[in-house]
């Protein structure tokens, strides 16, 4: 019989999860306590952005999202072979825009440690910029064109991958309510129950909760230090094309889709688990908008959300077993790219759960990197 593999939390890490456990062999359940990709996978403008968002120096953490990125056209048709359904892939490039000299170190400094990573990167400077743009505002000094980049429609992959993971025999059990474990390790293996969906009993647990991952500290009597960082971002209605690159600045970026949409995302603000959209946060999006497409000037937005990026002490995520207990893998803390980093994180957990021990490349996302000896959990 197939080793039985529940995993608790259906965003997009979860599901990323459970379609690599159903491709190994396992009988997958997914509890998830609302919608699928209700949270933050739903919400995130899912822009495969490695180098971009990396700016610093070629970390470990800049490789994960490297390889990931990598991994994305053959993990997308893999899925897309079982869903039946294409994820709209958008090799659109990116543009980092510095409109200020002081802007431009900064830019080229990246553009020179990133060179040797397969960015394909260059600075694009006056009329050659305006060509390939030809919204951006003239004060725009430049920008990094960065081919390698891409992005997603979300909302569109979560649902492809809910998809694939039904026909290949997960049981879904969405809109579970809330979970209670309170005989997590029971003789029968690993138990959890749901107010709606009944009791559940599996071998092995992987913990894709996003930010509510630290809601199981207490039942693993172990830290999770992830914590909620809301995101705002807002919608334009623009031709698609319009904007033809992702566009990013020190402020705002915007991403153009093929629904019409032009999403300009994102503020970032603690506001505990607190999902409500404010002035405040839209606004600076909508005020910055014309200073790089100026063709925004006046626009409204024709929409507005916000979602909880989870978030770790230092930015990276938490992906590995909890320490002495191998059947609990835990996968959260994704904060800026769980988006990109969905096919790395599911390769790594494949390898986890079938008890190979974690790769080199995942060493640095240990879960117990931050555990002190003051851990009073329990
Ligand atoms: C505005 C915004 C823009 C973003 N843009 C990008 C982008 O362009 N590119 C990119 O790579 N990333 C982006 N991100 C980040 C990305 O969305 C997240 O890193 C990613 O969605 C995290 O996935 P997840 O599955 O861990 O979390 P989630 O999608 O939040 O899923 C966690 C799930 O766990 C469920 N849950 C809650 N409580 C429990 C419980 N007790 N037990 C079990 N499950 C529970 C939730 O209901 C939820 O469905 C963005 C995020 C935001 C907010």
């Amino acid at each position: 019989m197939a080793e039985r593999v529940i995993v608790l939390g259906g965003g997009i890490i979860g599901l990323s999860c459970a379609f690599e456990a159903l491709r190994l062999g396992y009988d997958v359940t997914v509890i998830e306590p609302e919608a699928f990709g209700g949270q933050a996978s739903g919400a995130a403008a899912g822009m495969l952005a490695p180098f971009t968002e990396n700016p610093e120096q070629p970390d470990p953490f800049f490789r994960l999202c490297l390889d990931s990125l990598h991994l994305y056209p053959s993990w997308l048709a893999d899925i897309e072979a079982v869903s039946g359904t294409r994820a709209d892939l958008l090799q659109t490039g990116s543009l980092t825009v510095a409109l200020h000299e002081a802007d431009l170190l900064p830019l080229q400094t990246r553009l020179a440690w990133q060179k040797p990573f397969g960015a394909g990167a260059e600075l694009i400077e006056g009329e050659r910029l305006r060509r390939m743009e030809p919204q951006l505002a003239a004060s725009a000094l430049a920008a990094i064109y960065t081919p390698a980049e891409s992005h997603v429609y979300a909302p569109a992959l979560v649902a492809e991958l809910a998809a694939a993971c039904r026909k290949l025999g997960a049981r879904m059990a969405d809109h579970a309510g809330g979970i209670q474990a309170p005989d997590l390790f029971s003789a029968q293996g690993i138990r959890l129950e749901t107010a709606n969906r009944g009791t559940f009993d599996g071998d092995k647990l992987v913990v894709c909760a996003g930010a509510w991952a630290g809601r199981y500290a207490a039942a693993f009597g172990f830290p999770i230090p992830v914590h909620p960082i809301r995101g705002q971002i807002c919608s334009f209605d623009v031709p698609f094309g319009e904007v033809k690159h992702m566009v990013f600045s020190s402020q705002a970026y915007w991403v153009g889709k093929r629904n019409g949409t032009l999403v300009c995302g994102a503020s970032e603000d603690v506001a505990g688990f607190d999902r409500t959209v404010t002035e405040r946060g839209i606004d600076r999006l909508v005020r910055w908008g014309p200073r790089l497409l100026p063709f925004l000037g006046g626009r409204e937005p024709i929409d507005r959300w916000a979602g909880l990026r989870p978030a770790t002490r230092d930015g990276w995520p938490l992906i590995g077993p909890i320490p002495g207990r191998e059947d609990v893998i835990l996968a959260a803390g994704h904060y800026r790219n769980g988006i990109l980093l969905s096919p790395a994180t599911a390769a790594l957990v494949g390898r986890m759960l079938a008890g190979s021990s974690p790769a080199e490349a995942a060493r640095p996302f240990a879960p117990d990197r931050f555990a002190v000896a003051t851990w009073r959990g329990r």
